[in-house]
């Protein structure tokens, strides 16, 4: 029999016990807001404004209690953070083929198929650190007219979230800055696309031109999306302590461990991080 005991993230006492080991596999602490602020050490204070894009259970527990019992973290203050949706059931695609980001002066303010990390950086720079996407019809043809969770994208425009507009004067009106600006911006953009080069920001990747209405905006944030850090562990998803050592009958997978991922997860890396070693650490803990 193997036991392990401590107090979560939120205090309550636990115990774990098993036969063989215990697999920890509870994922990052994303949001949880004390931790990234106690760990946070390359952003902007990480309060409770800047929300997260996870489920309300990615607090940290396993962090918490595989240290209780001595296990190393690693990489903790790698805190990811990425713009999404204000309102995430809005959200239209993550593609960025025929998107761009606009901030409320209807100009752009990075490449759009740049690091998650640059990006999200470049957004909490903008005015009330909110920015739009905007797209038009070729973005919607793209995704077949349905958000990302799967609704007619026209059901659920409501004006502030999602803003539709057959002009870009409408849309300039609807997001709040000068009309001017706003065609100025996507005329550039357009020529950009033309020439397959952007002076402006080297964005690599382009759709189509921004030139067939109706135009579509989705209001965005900057969020917390995937914590790198978490326990150290080695090759057999063992968990080790402060010496390196490893700790008996404790194993762990996903984004519960640190060090995977350096310090800015690509995207898709993490379903090859969870099925990598969780595959190892189940295979492991039955032996
Ligand atoms: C919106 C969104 C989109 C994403 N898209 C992608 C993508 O396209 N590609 C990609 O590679 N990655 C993506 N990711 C990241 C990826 O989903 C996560 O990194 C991955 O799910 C982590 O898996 P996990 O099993 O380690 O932890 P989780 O999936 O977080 O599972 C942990 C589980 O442990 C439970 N738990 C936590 N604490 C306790 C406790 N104390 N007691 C009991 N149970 C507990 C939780 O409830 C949860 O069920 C996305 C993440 C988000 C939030």
């Amino acid at each position: 029999m193997v036991g392990v005991s401590g107090v979560t993230a939120d205090g309550a006492p636990f115990t774990l016990k098993a036969n063989k080991g215990v697999v920890l596999a509870t994922g990052g602490f994303a949001s949880n807001v004390e931790m990234g602020q106690a760990y946070n050490k390359h952003w902007l204070p990480l309060g409770e404004n800047i929300r997260s894009t996870n489920v309300s259970s990615s607090t940290g527990d396993g962090i918490a209690m595989a240290t209780e019992i001595g296990a190393n973290v690693i990489d903790m203050e790698w805190i990811q953070l990425v713009p999404a949706a204000t309102k995430m059931t809005v959200g239209l695609s993550a593609s960025i083929n025929n998107t761009i980001y606009v901030n409320h002066e209807g100009k752009r303010f990075v490449r759009e198929d740049g690091r998650r990390d640059d990006m999200a950086g470049a957004a909490l720079a903008q005015p009330g650190q909110e920015y739009y996407r905007f797209s038009d019809m070729h973005l919607y043809e793209e995704i077949g007219g349905l958000t990302t969770y799967g609704k007619q994208v026209d059901e659920v425009v409501d004006g502030v979230n999602l803003i539709k507009a057959e002009t870009l004067e409408e849309m300039a009106a609807a997001i709040g800055c000068d009309a001017q600006n706003l065609i100025d911006t996507i005329n550039a953009y357009n020529s950009y696309v033309e020439n397959g080069e952007d002076p402006e920001f080297g964005r690599k990747v382009f759709g189509e031109k921004l030139d067939k209405g109706p135009y579509y905006a989705v209001k965005g944030e900057v969020r917390v999306h995937h914590t790198m850090g978490g326990v150290e562990i080695n090759e057999q998803a063992q968990v080790l302590d402060t010496q390196g050592n490893v700790i008996p009958g404790l194993y762990a997978a996903g984004e519960v461990t640190g060090g995977i991922h350096g310090a800015n997860r690509l995207g898709g890396n993490a379903i090859a991080d969870i099925i990598v070693f969780g595959r190892i650490a189940g295979e492991n803990v039955s032996k």
